[in-house]
C-alpha cells in the first residue's frame, strides 16, 4: 500500500473500520463466535444475537482487535508504526494517544504474533544452523556461555530460510538437542561451533558438522554466520526499545523472529490479519 491510499485509510474511522473487517470476515459472511453458526437475529445496536447458542456479538468479538478499545483508524496508524519499529513511547507521542494505551496495543501485537508462530508447526529442514546466545543484562561482566543476568536464547536457522528462536532455561545438551530434535527434520545437516553440548548430534538422527571458532572463522559451508546475523539484527533491534523487562522479552524475541522469517515481505498487512484473527481459547 502506498502513502497516499494509508492516508485514505487513516483519515476516515468508516474507511479504516471497512478496511480491517476485510481481514475479520471473508465475502461479508458474518458467523458465530462461539459456534460458527451462521444463522443470527440483528439487534437494533447493530449487534448479532445467534440463533443457535443465543451469543450476542459484533464485528470484532472474540478477536485480538477487541482487547482495547481504540478506533480502527487508531489502530492502523500503531500498526503502521509498530511496522516501521517505532517504540510505544514514541508511538503515544506521534498520535497523541496514552503511552500506557500505546503500551498495551504493541504488546497485543506482539501476544499476537506469538499465537501464530506457535502454529508453525512445520519442521526445519535443509542446511540447519544451531547456536546460542545472551540477551540483556547491564553489566558487561562475563561474555559468552553462562553470562550471569543474562537471558540464554536458542536459535535454529534454516538456510535461506527461517528461524526459530526460544529462550531456555540453560544451555545444556539436553534442553538444546530436546528443542532441535522437536524442530528440525531427522536427516538434516546441522552446523554449530564447537560447544560440547551439540556433540550427540550425530546420535539423535542428524547430520552433524563443527566449525572451531578458534581456528577459523568459517571453514567452507562449515559455519553459523546466518544465526550470528540473527542475533546481531535482534540485538540492533532491541536497542530501539532501551531495555526491555524480562516478562516482555519472549514476546520481543518472537517479534523479532516474525520480522526475520517476513523480510521479504510487507508487513502492515500480515499485522492487520493477525490483529483481526481471533484471540485462540487458553486452556
Ligand atoms: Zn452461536
Amino acid at each position: 500500500m502506498d502513502l497516499k491510499a494509508y492516508e485514505c485509510l487513516v483519515r476516515s474511522e468508516s474507511a479504516a473500520r471497512k478496511y480491517l473487517l476485510g481481514f475479520c470476515w471473508k465475502n461479508q459472511q458474518r458467523f458465530c463466535p462461539e459456534c460458527k453458526s451462521r444463522s443470527f437475529i440483528k439487534l437494533n445496536d447493530g449487534r448479532r444475537r445467534c440463533k443457535q447458542c443465543g451469543y450476542t456479538y459484533h464485528d470484532f468479538s472474540g478477536r485480538w482487535i477487541n482487547l482495547s478499545r481504540l478506533s480502527p483508524d487508531q489502530w492502523l496508524r500503531i500498526v503502521k508504526l509498530f511496522e516501521l519499529e517505532v517504540s510505544a513511547r514514541m508511538i503515544a507521542k506521534q498520535t497523541g494517544i496514552a503511552y500506557n494505551t500505546a503500551h498495551r496495543a504493541v504488546t497485543i501485537l506482539r501476544m499476537a504474533i506469538l499465537a501464530h508462530s506457535e502454529d508453525a508447526k512445520a519442521l526445519l529442514s535443509g542446511e540447519i544452523e544451531l547456536d546460542e546466545s545472551y540477551f540483556g543484562g547491564k553489566r558487561k561482566g562475563k561474555r559468552g556461555r553462562g553470562a550471569a543476568g543474562k537471558v540464554p536464547v536458542f536459535g535454529i536457522l534454516s538456510r535461506g530460510s527461517q528461524v526459530f528462536v526460544q529462550v531456555v532455561p540453560d544451555c545444556k545438551a539436553e534442553t538444546l538437542l530436546g528443542l532441535t530434535v522437536r524442530k528440525v527434520r531427522r536427516g538434516s545437516i546441522v552446523y554449530t561451533d564447537k560447544y560440547k553440548a551439540y556433540d550427540s548430534l550425530m546420535f539423535c538422527g542428524f547430520r552433524h558438522l563443527a566449525v572451531d571458532h578458534g581456528k577459523y572463522f568459517s571453514s567452507g559451508k562449515v559455519y553459523i554466520n546466518g544465526l550470528e546475523g540473527f542475533w546481531s539484527f535482534a540485538k540492533e533491534l532491541l536497542i530501539k526499545h532501551h531495555g526491555v523487562s524480562r516478562k516482555f522479552f519472549p514476546l520481543y524475541l518472537k517479534e523479532m523472529e516474525f520480522r526475520y522469517n517476513h523480510r521479504q515481505h510487507r508487513l502492515f498487512d500480515k499485522l492487520c490479519q493477525f490483529l483481526c484473527d481471533f484471540v485462540p481459547d487458553v486452556e
